[in-house]
Parts: C-alpha cells; sequence; structure tokens
C-alpha cells in the first residue's frame, strides 16, 4: 500500500511553489531528476537536482520538443515493480524507477486565451509532458503523479505522516486528477482548432473547461456547484468584470446570462433594450427612448415578480437608470458599461452586483449548449436565429400594420427566451404579459392575459395592458383555442412559426376576429 518516494522527476512550466516543495523533498532524501528550464530554476536556490538529459545520456532537442519521451524516462515511469519479466528489463537497460512525478503542463490555455498567434499557440502544445502525466497516472500503483501546485503541502504532509511514502489511495485520487487534467488540456486544444477554423459541429468541440469558481452551493442548498469557463469569447456572465457585491451564485449566473443573451437580441446602436429576469424567464422587457425609460417599463409589465430580480441592459448604465433599479431589491445588474456616477449609485446598495461586459453578445454567433441527460450530454448548436433574417409570411387577409409589424418582431425576439410554451403579449415594443413554462399552449396564453390584467390593476388603469396588443408564440398552435385565447385577451396580431396540421383552421379562427397574422418559418423552443 505505500510506496517510498525516493526518486522524483519534477518539470513544471508553471514554477509556483516548486522551490519550497523540492526542498522539502530534498530534507527527505529524495533525489531530484528535472528538465532544464525547472532543473536550472531548482540549482539557483542551490539544490542539487540531476539534469534528465544525463539521465537519459540524450540532449534536449528541437526546442525541448523533445526533453522526456525516452525509454529511460518511460521505463522508470511504467515499469511494473514486482513482475520479474519487468524489473529484469530495468536491470539490463539500466532504467532507474520514478516514485514521484511533478508536473505541468506548457500553459497552452494561458497563451490561446491571452490572444497568441497561431505559431505560438501551436507551439505551447505539450507533448512530453501529457506523455509522463498519463504513464505515471497509469501506473499509480507505484508511482505518485503530481499536476496541481495545489496538492504540494497534501503530499509533504503524506509523506510526514507514512516515514517518506505515499499511501494507495492518495496515489489514485492523484491519477484521477491527473486524467481530468490531460483530458480537459486536449479538449481545450481541439476546442481551439474549432474555433480557429470556425468548425461548429458539436463533436469537433469537446466540453472541456477551466474551473474558475466553486460554489457554496447549486441550484438548492444541498447540490454542491462549480463554474466552469470554455474560452468561449463572448460578452456575458462568465467573462464579465464583477464591480462589487458578493460571489454570484449557481441561480445568478444561470439567471444573469438569460437576462444578458436577452437583451443581446437588441441591437444597442437602433434602441435601447432592458430584460428583468426571475428564474431564467423575463418577467419584462421593454426598449425605449433610453435605459431609464427601458427599464421603467420593462418593470411595469410585471412589477410584482421584479422584485429579487436580475436586471439586464443592452447599451451603459447611465445614473438615471442606476436611479431607478436602485429603487427595488434587485441581486444582479449587468451591462456593457456603467458611467462613474452610476457606479456611484450603485455603490451604495452594498449587496447589489454590478457586472459589466464591455459590449453585448452577438445573437448570430455560432456556438454550442449542452444540458445533461441521465447517462449522457445533450449538445447542440445554439439557438442563433434571428426574427430580422426571416421571412415573414402573412397568412391572413389583413396584412399587420406598420406599428403591429415591429410589436410582433419584438414579441417574438423576446419569445426566444422563454421557456416553452411561450405566449408573449406586446404593445409599443414592451412586453405587457408573458406566459413561461406551461404544458400547454393556451394555458401559457392565458396566465399572461391574467398576469396583463393584475398588471393593470396594481397601476390602476381602467383596461388590461393587453388591449390592442400583439402576440408571439415560440412555437405553432396545435389548435385554435391558444389563438383565441389571445384574441380575447386583446391581441389583433400574431407572430408564431407556423407549420401545425391545423393551419388552416388556425388562419380561419384569425380571419374571422381580423386578426393579422404571420409566419416565421422558425420555431423557438427552450427548455
Ligand atoms: P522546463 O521549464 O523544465 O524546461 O520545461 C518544463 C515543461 O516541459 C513542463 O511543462 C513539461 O510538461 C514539459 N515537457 C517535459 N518533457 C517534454 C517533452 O519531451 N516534450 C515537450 N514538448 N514538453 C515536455
Amino acid at each position: 500500500d505505500l510506496v517510498p518516494v525516493r526518486r522524483a522527476l519534477i518539470s513544471v512550466s508553471d514554477k509556483t511553489g516548486i522551490v519550497d516543495f523540492a526542498c522539502a523533498l530534498a530534507s527527505k532524501g529524495v533525489e531530484l531528476v528535472s528538465t532544464g528550464g525547472t532543473s536550472a530554476a531548482l540549482q539557483r536556490e542551490g539544490l542539487t537536482v540531476r539534469d534528465v538529459s544525463e539521465l537519459t545520456g540524450f540532449p534536449e532537442i528541437m526546442d525541448g520538443r523533445v526533453k522526456t519521451l525516452h525509454p529511460l524516462v518511460h521505463g522508470g515511469l511504467l515499469g511494473i515493480r514486482d513482475d520479474a519479466e519487468h524489473q529484469e528489463a530495468m536491470k539490463q537497460h539500466n532504467i532507474q524507477p520514478i516514485d514521484l512525478v511533478v508536473i505541468n503542463l506548457y500553459p497552452f490555455e494561458e497563451v490561446r486565451f491571452g490572444g497568441g498567434d497561431y505559431a505560438s499557440v501551436v507551439e505551447n502544445i505539450d507533448i512530453g509532458g501529457p506523455a509522463m502525466v498519463r504513464a505515471s497516472a497509469k501506473n499509480h500503483a507505484y508511482v505518485a503523479i503530481v499536476t496541481d501546485p495545489a496538492d504540494y503541502a497534501r503530499i509533504l504532509e503524506a509523506l510526514e505522516q507514512n516515514n517518506g511514502a505515499l499511501p494507495y489511495r492518495l496515489r489514485q485520487e492523484l491519477a484521477a486528477k491527473a486524467f481530468a487534467r490531460t483530458a480537459a488540456y486536449d479538449a481545450a486544444i481541439s476546442q481551439w482548432f474549432a474555433e480557429t477554423l470556425n468548425i461548429e459541429a458539436p463533436e469537433w468541440r469537446a466540453f472541456g473547461g477551466r474551473l474558475a469558481q466553486v460554489m457554496r452551493y447549486g441550484e438548492n442548498p444541498h447540490q454542491q456547484a462549480g463554474f466552469y469557463l470554455t474560452g468561449e469569447r463572448r460578452p456575458g456572465v462568465a467573462t464579465a468584470r464583477q464591480l462589487q457585491g458578493k460571489q454570484l451564485s449557481y441561480n445568478n449566473i444561470n439567471d444573469t446570462d438569460a437576462a444578458f443573451e436577452l437583451v443581446s437580441e437588441f441591437d444597442p446602436s437602433r434602441t435601447a433594450a432592458v430584460a428583468i429576469i426571475k428564474h431564467a424567464n423575463p418577467c419584462g422587457v421593454a426598449e425605449g427612448a433610453s435605459i431609464a425609460e427601458a427599464y421603467r417599463r420593462a418593470l411595469a409589465c410585471d412589477p410584482v415578480s421584479a422584485f429579487g430580480g436580475i436586471v439586464a441592459l443592452n447599451r451603459i448604465l447611465d445614473a438615471e437608470a442606476a436611479e431607478e433599479i436602485a429603487k427595488i431589491f434587485t441581486e444582479v445588474i449587468i451591462a456593457p458599461d456603467a458611467t462613474e456616477e452610476a457606479q456611484a449609485i450603485i455603490a451604495q446598495k452594498k449587496n447589489l452586483r454590478l457586472l459589466l461586459t464591455g459590449g453585448v453578445a452577438d445573437p448570430r454567433q455560432p456556438g454550442l449548449s449542452a444540458k445533461t441527460v441521465a447517462g449522457g450530454l445533450l449538445v447542440q448548436t445554439r439557438d442563433n436565429g434571428v426574427v430580422d433574417d426571416l421571412e415573414l409570411k402573412v397568412v391572413t387577409k389583413r396584412a399587420p400594420t406598420e406599428k403591429e409589424l415591429a410589436d410582433l418582431k419584438f414579441a417574438f425576439r423576446v419569445a426566444k427566451h422563454v421557456k416553452s410554451n411561450a405566449i408573449v403579449y406586446a404593445k409599443d415594443l414592451a412586453t405587457v404579459g408573458i406566459g413561461a413554462g406551461q404544458m400547454s399552449r393556451v394555458d401559457s396564453a392565458r396566465i399572461a392575459a391574467r398576469k396583463a390584467i393584475d398588471a393593470a390593476e396594481a397601476a390602476g388603469l381602467a383596461e388590461p395592458l393587453t388591449k390592442g396588443c400583439v402576440v408571439a408564440s415560440d412555437a405553432f398552435f396545435p389548435f385554435a383555442d391558444g389563438l383565441l385565447s389571445a384574441v380575447e385577451a386583446g391581441a389583433t396580431a400574431v407572430i408564431q412559426p407556423g407549420g401545425s396540421m391545423r393551419d388552416d383552421e388556425v388562419i380561419k379562427a384569425a380571419d374571422e376576429h381580423g386578426i393579422a397574422m404571420v409566419f416565421t418559418g422558425m420555431r423557438h423552443f427552450r427548455h
């Protein structure tokens, strides 16, 4: 179970903590073998280190591309210590066993994300490092492989406790971590190629990520959670700069993402837009002449639900908008930027998180999304369909007016970001009722209408805001009932993908009520 550590091979790019670690090993009588740069760093501190090239009798060549790829190294890592034939081979070829291997790889991810050019990114693909990591991890019955400087202290402690030896369980755990590291490393390389070549097929882009944050808990307090970065360059919650407030929780990150992806549908050079999100669904979205106006209009849609929500903007947060948003309890604000004045206003709300993204995301950018199922991972390309790119087909006798058409496009843009079944009522480029996540479309239509009535009552209005509104549906109406429910709520125009077996029935019902209806030919399910 316990394997005494007599010889260690150290080859690290990230030299954090390595000198102290190596000193501690040396003081326990461990012989140190090392590669060029690492060896030099250790020798500078007065440590006695044997160069790998001395051990192999072969120099490091090709700018270090070949330094440890040698049978005298890999034999020492892979040889089974209690196998007679392996021992015989080791003796015959003068292969010396290596018991502890300390490696971290060429900084491929840093160079790649740091904007390195093609040649330097390729040069930072480590070959010998992963080969040694995998060899040592495979032979964990005899070898301990350390790939993370955060584990140095733990190794020294274990050596201390076990008289200079390491226990099997620890070597197993280190091996598990080592293979996770090489897998993520190769995934990052594959992902870089896919992005560079603009290949979108899921099988080309592994979902390797860098652990950026460990949360206190997941969606619920009894669940554990972590936040992994894929390295995709896309303004949003993963790449934003957080100016203030506590660390984001699992639900905050999920909701903030939904919020910012939604406002990113609104080109900031055309209009100001604000979305307020609760449980990944919008409870109000609006365009406006200014961010403050868009916020007021978004809030009016469902002021009750907006409490404790996430607010996303597509333009810079200014002082006027900051004042407005700070009036009610809000968890997170995410915006491309914020004026100094606005930052000062938000700073008075200590718990309010402010995230700045540097820009909006491109809704047309290709990319992948994933979710787990029992025993599997479902991967698909991002829903990057945009209503402006679609050929809208008028299917009713009456065509929508220009104003209706603008509202229809607005509503469909929002519906894309509402969980199915999604029904969105909109008027004057603001939502007035949103029905989300229902199992029947007609229920979503009714709930949205009910919410519009509540909002009108709360605001002391004589009639619900849905009077004379338009309605968007994320998928076709399978029957006329959902459409009729929207008409009853006051909708005068409809946008939906079309394509139902009973389209004729639905169109006929629309015509009977003088409704204008357009088909988009594109569905926006979201689950
Ligand atoms: P050093 O700074 O000690 O010269 O190099 C350390 C780095 O070299 C480590 O990141 C290690 O993974 C990597 N490395 C070790 N052996 C080889 C090899 O044979 N080929 C390549 N490409 N990298 C290696």
